[in-house]
Protein backbone atom coordinates (compact mmCIF):
# COMPACT_ATOMS: atom_id res chain seq x y z
CA UNK A 1 0.00 0.00 0.00
CA UNK A 2 0.90 3.66 -0.59
CA UNK A 3 1.60 5.94 2.91
CA UNK A 4 3.26 8.81 3.39
CA UNK A 5 6.30 8.03 5.88
CA UNK A 6 7.94 10.07 8.05
CA UNK A 7 11.91 8.53 8.18
CA UNK A 8 13.63 11.64 10.10
CA UNK A 9 11.90 14.40 11.97
CA UNK A 10 12.33 18.08 10.37
CA UNK A 11 10.94 19.87 7.28
CA UNK A 12 7.87 19.25 4.94
CA UNK A 13 9.90 17.45 2.55
CA UNK A 14 10.75 14.59 4.90
CA UNK A 15 7.43 13.11 3.91
CA UNK A 16 7.72 11.06 1.55
CA UNK A 17 5.18 9.03 -0.01
CA UNK A 18 6.26 4.82 -0.07
CA UNK A 19 4.86 1.29 -0.63
CA UNK A 20 5.14 -0.40 2.70
CA UNK A 21 3.13 -3.51 3.92
CA UNK A 22 -0.58 -3.45 4.65
CA UNK A 23 -1.13 -3.97 8.22
CA UNK A 24 -2.59 -6.95 9.87
CA UNK A 25 -5.56 -5.81 12.61
CA UNK A 26 -4.98 -8.01 15.87
CA UNK A 27 -7.40 -8.22 19.16
CA UNK A 28 -9.94 -5.18 19.13
CA UNK A 29 -8.27 -3.40 15.98
CA UNK A 30 -10.19 -3.39 12.74
CA UNK A 31 -8.30 -2.27 9.56
CA UNK A 32 -9.41 0.69 8.26
CA UNK A 33 -8.88 1.71 4.35
CA UNK A 34 -8.69 5.45 4.86
CA UNK A 35 -10.68 7.86 2.62
CA UNK A 36 -9.54 10.69 4.20
CA UNK A 37 -7.46 12.21 6.75
CA UNK A 38 -6.80 15.76 7.87
CA UNK A 39 -3.51 17.75 8.37
CA UNK A 40 -3.51 19.32 12.00
CA UNK A 41 -1.14 21.72 13.34
CA UNK A 42 -0.54 19.06 15.41
CA UNK A 43 0.94 16.96 12.48
CA UNK A 44 3.11 19.85 11.77
CA UNK A 45 4.29 19.55 15.39
CA UNK A 46 4.94 16.10 15.91
CA UNK A 47 7.23 16.21 12.31
CA UNK A 48 9.29 18.74 13.32
CA UNK A 49 10.21 16.32 16.50
CA UNK A 50 8.86 18.23 19.13
CA UNK A 51 6.40 15.57 20.15
CA UNK A 52 8.39 13.14 22.42
CA UNK A 53 6.09 9.92 22.31
CA UNK A 54 6.50 9.63 18.31
CA UNK A 55 9.45 7.65 17.02
CA UNK A 56 10.66 7.40 13.39
CA UNK A 57 10.24 6.12 11.04
CA UNK A 58 6.19 7.34 11.93
CA UNK A 59 3.31 7.60 9.39
CA UNK A 60 1.31 10.79 10.84
CA UNK A 61 -2.38 11.28 11.20
CA UNK A 62 -4.69 11.49 13.52
CA UNK A 63 -7.60 12.90 11.91
CA UNK A 64 -8.67 9.72 9.77
CA UNK A 65 -12.01 8.59 8.42
CA UNK A 66 -12.75 5.11 6.94
CA UNK A 67 -14.37 2.12 5.91
CA UNK A 68 -13.52 -0.96 7.67
CA UNK A 69 -12.06 -3.56 5.23
CA UNK A 70 -11.72 -6.47 7.93
CA UNK A 71 -11.87 -7.24 12.05
CA UNK A 72 -9.60 -8.85 13.97
CA UNK A 73 -10.16 -11.54 16.66
CA UNK A 74 -12.16 -10.30 19.53
CA UNK A 75 -13.53 -7.27 18.32
CA UNK A 76 -17.68 -7.44 18.85
CA UNK A 77 -19.97 -4.41 17.02
CA UNK A 78 -17.65 -3.87 14.34
CA UNK A 79 -18.19 -5.76 11.05
CA UNK A 80 -16.20 -4.64 7.43
CA UNK A 81 -18.38 -1.46 5.59
CA UNK A 82 -18.62 -0.34 8.90
CA UNK A 83 -17.70 3.81 8.37
CA UNK A 84 -15.22 4.83 11.20
CA UNK A 85 -13.55 8.18 12.40
CA UNK A 86 -10.44 8.21 14.78
CA UNK A 87 -10.38 9.83 18.26
CA UNK A 88 -6.96 11.58 18.75
CA UNK A 89 -5.94 9.33 21.41
CA UNK A 90 -7.05 5.72 23.13
CA UNK A 91 -8.03 4.81 26.53
CA UNK A 92 -8.36 1.50 28.40
CA UNK A 93 -12.23 1.99 29.53
CA UNK A 94 -11.81 -0.37 32.34
CA UNK A 95 -9.84 1.76 34.66
CA UNK A 96 -11.30 4.30 37.58
CA UNK A 97 -10.94 7.14 35.64
CA UNK A 98 -12.63 5.38 32.25
CA UNK A 99 -15.72 4.51 34.29
CA UNK A 100 -16.24 7.47 35.43
CA UNK A 101 -16.43 8.78 31.75
CA UNK A 102 -12.97 10.56 32.31
CA UNK A 103 -11.49 8.94 29.02
CA UNK A 104 -9.42 11.30 28.84
CA UNK A 105 -7.36 11.20 31.61
CA UNK A 106 -6.53 7.53 31.06
CA UNK A 107 -3.26 6.45 32.30
CA UNK A 108 -3.14 3.12 31.12
CA UNK A 109 -3.92 3.06 27.72
CA UNK A 110 -2.64 6.99 26.45
CA UNK A 111 -1.51 6.32 22.50
CA UNK A 112 -2.02 8.33 20.30
CA UNK A 113 -2.87 7.97 16.69
CA UNK A 114 0.25 9.35 14.40
CA UNK A 115 2.27 8.90 17.94
CA UNK A 116 2.91 5.72 19.16
CA UNK A 117 0.10 4.25 16.63
CA UNK A 118 0.46 4.25 12.76
CA UNK A 119 -1.80 7.27 11.64
CA UNK A 120 -4.00 8.10 8.74
CA UNK A 121 -1.44 9.27 6.01
CA UNK A 122 -1.59 5.98 4.31
CA UNK A 123 -4.12 4.02 2.27
CA UNK A 124 -4.54 1.44 5.15
CA UNK A 125 -4.29 2.01 8.87
CA UNK A 126 -5.29 -0.56 12.05
CA UNK A 127 -7.34 1.06 14.30
CA UNK A 128 -8.30 -0.37 17.57
CA UNK A 129 -12.02 0.01 18.27
CA UNK A 130 -11.53 1.66 21.44
CA UNK A 131 -10.24 5.07 19.41
CA UNK A 132 -13.22 4.76 16.89
CA UNK A 133 -16.66 6.45 16.29
CA UNK A 134 -19.29 5.96 14.12
CA UNK A 135 -19.55 7.90 11.38
CA UNK A 136 -23.23 8.19 9.78
CA UNK A 137 -23.84 7.32 5.79
CA UNK A 138 -24.50 10.84 4.82
CA UNK A 139 -21.42 12.11 6.09
CA UNK A 140 -19.10 12.79 3.06
CA UNK A 141 -15.25 11.50 4.16
CA UNK A 142 -13.49 14.89 4.21
CA UNK A 143 -16.03 15.72 6.87
CA UNK A 144 -15.84 12.94 8.94
CA UNK A 145 -12.61 13.34 9.20
CA UNK A 146 -11.73 16.43 10.50
CA UNK A 147 -14.98 16.24 13.34
CA UNK A 148 -13.15 14.87 16.48
CA UNK A 149 -10.52 17.95 16.61
CA UNK A 150 -13.08 20.35 15.90
CA UNK A 151 -16.72 19.62 16.65
CA UNK A 152 -15.41 16.41 18.97
CA UNK A 153 -13.38 18.81 20.69
CA UNK A 154 -16.23 21.81 21.23
CA UNK A 155 -18.67 18.76 22.63
CA UNK A 156 -16.06 18.09 25.25
CA UNK A 157 -15.44 21.35 25.83
CA UNK A 158 -18.74 23.19 25.87
CA UNK A 159 -21.03 20.74 27.16
CA UNK A 160 -19.22 17.91 29.17
CA UNK A 161 -16.28 20.58 30.73
CA UNK A 162 -18.23 23.79 30.48
CA UNK A 163 -21.86 22.38 31.14
CA UNK A 164 -23.02 25.63 29.09
CA UNK A 165 -26.91 26.00 29.37
CA UNK A 166 -29.69 27.92 27.03
CA UNK A 167 -29.72 31.30 28.08
CA UNK A 168 -26.00 31.61 29.25
CA UNK A 169 -23.44 34.16 27.74
CA UNK A 170 -20.59 32.25 26.44
CA UNK A 171 -17.35 33.87 25.25
CA UNK A 172 -15.52 32.51 23.00
CA UNK A 173 -11.76 33.21 21.94
CA UNK A 174 -9.66 32.31 18.89
CA UNK A 175 -13.22 31.96 17.50
CA UNK A 176 -12.31 31.79 13.69
CA UNK A 177 -9.98 28.47 14.52
CA UNK A 178 -11.54 24.99 13.32
CA UNK A 179 -12.36 24.64 17.32
CA UNK A 180 -13.75 27.60 17.68
CA UNK A 181 -15.94 27.91 14.45
CA UNK A 182 -17.46 24.60 16.20
CA UNK A 183 -18.08 26.05 19.47
CA UNK A 184 -20.16 29.17 18.37
CA UNK A 185 -22.57 26.80 16.55
CA UNK A 186 -22.67 24.30 19.29
CA UNK A 187 -23.34 27.16 21.41
CA UNK A 188 -25.91 29.03 19.54
CA UNK A 189 -27.54 25.45 18.90
CA UNK A 190 -27.57 25.18 22.93
CA UNK A 191 -29.07 28.13 23.44
CA UNK A 192 -26.47 30.56 24.08
CA UNK A 193 -25.98 34.07 23.54
CA UNK A 194 -22.40 34.23 21.73
CA UNK A 195 -19.71 36.51 21.90
CA UNK A 196 -16.96 35.79 19.40
CA UNK A 197 -13.41 37.23 19.82
CA UNK A 198 -10.73 37.31 16.45
CA UNK A 199 -7.87 38.97 15.76
CA UNK A 200 -8.12 38.89 12.14
CA UNK A 201 -10.37 41.08 10.14
CA UNK A 202 -11.50 39.02 7.90
CA UNK A 203 -12.80 36.39 10.43
CA UNK A 204 -15.49 38.70 11.68
CA UNK A 205 -18.21 37.92 8.82
CA UNK A 206 -17.35 34.37 8.64
CA UNK A 207 -18.05 33.88 12.20
CA UNK A 208 -21.22 36.09 12.30
CA UNK A 209 -22.35 33.79 9.60
CA UNK A 210 -21.70 31.08 11.92
CA UNK A 211 -24.30 32.40 14.22
CA UNK A 212 -22.05 34.73 16.82
CA UNK A 213 -24.39 37.13 18.22
CA UNK A 214 -21.45 39.76 19.18
CA UNK A 215 -17.64 39.83 17.15
CA UNK A 216 -14.78 41.39 18.81
CA UNK A 217 -12.05 42.24 16.87
CA UNK A 218 -9.15 42.27 19.33
CA UNK A 219 -5.17 41.66 19.11
CA UNK A 220 -5.86 39.80 22.80
CA UNK A 221 -4.89 42.65 24.88
CA UNK A 222 -7.93 44.74 25.48
CA UNK A 223 -11.31 42.84 25.01
CA UNK A 224 -12.48 42.17 28.69
CA UNK A 225 -13.50 46.12 28.55
CA UNK A 226 -15.55 45.29 25.02
CA UNK A 227 -17.51 42.48 26.81
CA UNK A 228 -18.46 44.00 29.95
CA UNK A 229 -20.08 46.91 27.42
CA UNK A 230 -21.96 44.41 25.46
CA UNK A 231 -23.00 42.56 28.51
CA UNK A 232 -24.71 45.94 30.13
CA UNK A 233 -21.51 45.15 32.45
CA UNK A 234 -22.34 41.86 33.62
CA UNK A 235 -20.06 39.69 31.94
CA UNK A 236 -20.10 36.46 30.40
CA UNK A 237 -21.16 33.56 32.24
CA UNK A 238 -18.86 31.07 30.66
CA UNK A 239 -15.77 31.59 28.61
CA UNK A 240 -14.05 28.86 26.47
CA UNK A 241 -10.86 30.23 26.01
CA UNK A 242 -8.84 28.23 22.64
CA UNK A 243 -5.90 31.22 22.62
CA UNK A 244 -4.58 30.38 25.74
CA UNK A 245 -1.96 32.48 27.28
CA UNK A 246 -2.00 35.43 25.71
CA UNK A 247 -5.69 36.35 26.12
CA UNK A 248 -6.05 34.45 29.45
CA UNK A 249 -6.03 37.65 31.45
CA UNK A 250 -8.45 39.31 29.84
CA UNK A 251 -10.77 36.34 29.36
CA UNK A 252 -10.95 35.72 33.41
CA UNK A 253 -11.46 39.73 33.55
CA UNK A 254 -14.92 39.49 30.69
CA UNK A 255 -16.23 37.02 33.59
CA UNK A 256 -19.69 37.54 35.86
CA UNK A 257 -18.91 36.62 39.37
CA UNK A 258 -19.73 32.65 39.52
CA UNK A 259 -18.30 32.35 36.15
CA UNK A 260 -16.77 28.75 34.27
CA UNK A 261 -13.24 29.24 32.18
CA UNK A 262 -12.87 26.26 30.37
CA UNK A 263 -9.35 25.92 28.97
CA UNK A 264 -9.06 23.72 25.94
CA UNK A 265 -6.07 25.70 24.17
CA UNK A 266 -2.47 27.35 24.67
CA UNK A 267 -1.30 28.33 20.90
CA UNK A 268 2.27 29.63 22.27
CA UNK A 269 2.55 27.20 25.03
CA UNK A 270 3.56 30.17 27.41
CA UNK A 271 2.60 31.00 31.42
CA UNK A 272 0.40 33.31 32.90
CA UNK A 273 0.05 35.49 36.19
CA UNK A 274 -3.20 35.16 37.71
CA UNK A 275 -4.39 36.98 40.43
CA UNK A 276 -6.23 34.74 43.14
CA UNK A 277 -8.04 37.55 44.78
CA UNK A 278 -10.22 38.04 42.10
CA UNK A 279 -11.02 34.11 41.21
CA UNK A 280 -11.34 34.40 45.22
CA UNK A 281 -13.91 37.28 45.66
CA UNK A 282 -16.00 36.08 42.11
CA UNK A 283 -15.90 32.30 43.33
CA UNK A 284 -15.01 31.97 39.18
CA UNK A 285 -13.97 28.20 37.93
CA UNK A 286 -11.21 27.69 35.98
CA UNK A 287 -11.55 23.95 34.19
CA UNK A 288 -9.45 22.37 31.65
CA UNK A 289 -10.27 20.39 28.81
CA UNK A 290 -8.67 17.55 27.00
CA UNK A 291 -9.43 15.76 23.89
CA UNK A 292 -12.74 13.46 23.27
CA UNK A 293 -14.10 10.37 24.36
CA UNK A 294 -16.12 8.25 21.80
CA UNK A 295 -19.45 9.19 22.82
CA UNK A 296 -18.61 12.75 22.03
CA UNK A 297 -16.97 11.78 18.92
CA UNK A 298 -20.19 10.11 18.29
CA UNK A 299 -22.31 13.21 18.65
CA UNK A 300 -20.11 15.31 16.99
CA UNK A 301 -20.77 13.34 14.04
CA UNK A 302 -24.16 13.29 14.43
CA UNK A 303 -24.62 17.01 15.24
CA UNK A 304 -22.49 17.64 11.50
CA UNK A 305 -24.60 14.88 9.42
CA UNK A 306 -27.72 16.70 10.75
CA UNK A 307 -26.51 19.89 9.64
CA UNK A 308 -26.49 21.54 13.57
CA UNK A 309 -22.73 21.82 12.90
CA UNK A 310 -21.05 22.97 9.63
CA UNK A 311 -17.12 21.90 9.16
CA UNK A 312 -15.12 24.08 6.89
CA UNK A 313 -13.43 21.70 4.98
CA UNK A 314 -11.57 24.16 2.32
CA UNK A 315 -9.14 21.81 0.59
CA UNK A 316 -9.09 18.05 -0.96
CA UNK A 317 -5.18 17.12 -1.78
CA UNK A 318 -3.89 13.75 -2.75
CA UNK A 319 -1.77 12.20 0.02
CA UNK A 320 0.93 11.92 -2.44
CA UNK A 321 1.33 16.24 -1.47
CA UNK A 322 1.01 15.76 1.98
CA UNK A 323 4.84 17.76 2.18
CA UNK A 324 2.73 20.56 0.03
CA UNK A 325 0.12 20.49 2.60
CA UNK A 326 2.17 21.08 5.66
CA UNK A 327 3.78 23.58 3.68
CA UNK A 328 0.91 25.31 2.96
CA UNK A 329 -0.38 25.15 6.24
CA UNK A 330 3.09 26.18 8.23
CA UNK A 331 2.78 29.59 6.26
CA UNK A 332 -0.67 30.24 6.87
CA UNK A 333 -2.10 29.26 2.93
CA UNK A 334 -5.06 27.15 4.62
CA UNK A 335 -8.27 29.03 5.57
CA UNK A 336 -10.54 26.13 7.09
CA UNK A 337 -9.46 22.31 7.07
CA UNK A 338 -6.90 20.25 4.52
CA UNK A 339 -7.36 16.59 4.34
CA UNK A 340 -5.07 14.14 2.53
CA UNK A 341 -7.31 11.49 0.00
CA UNK A 342 -5.17 8.37 -0.45
CA UNK A 343 -5.40 6.81 -4.16
CA UNK A 344 -8.42 4.65 -3.65
CA UNK A 345 -7.34 2.01 -5.97
ZN1 LIG B 1 -6.18 17.39 14.94
ZN1 LIG C 1 -8.65 3.92 31.42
Amino acid sequence: MKAVVLRSFGEAGNLKMEDVPVPTPGRGEVLLRVHACGVCYHDVINRRGNLPRTSVPAILGHEAAGEVVAVGPDTPGWKTGDRAATLQRLSCGTCALCRSGRNSLCKTDNRFFGEELPGGYSQFMVAPVAGLGRVPASLPWEEAATVCCTTGTAVHTLRTRGKVRAGETVLITGASGGVGMSAVQLAKLDGARVIAVTSGEAKVQPLRDAGADEVILSRGLDFASEVRKRTKGQGVDLAVEIVGSVTFDQTLKSLTPGGRLVVVGNLESGIVQVNPGLVIVKELEIIGAYATNQAELDEALRLTATGGVRQFVTDKVPLAEAARAHFRLENREVAGRLVLVPPQA
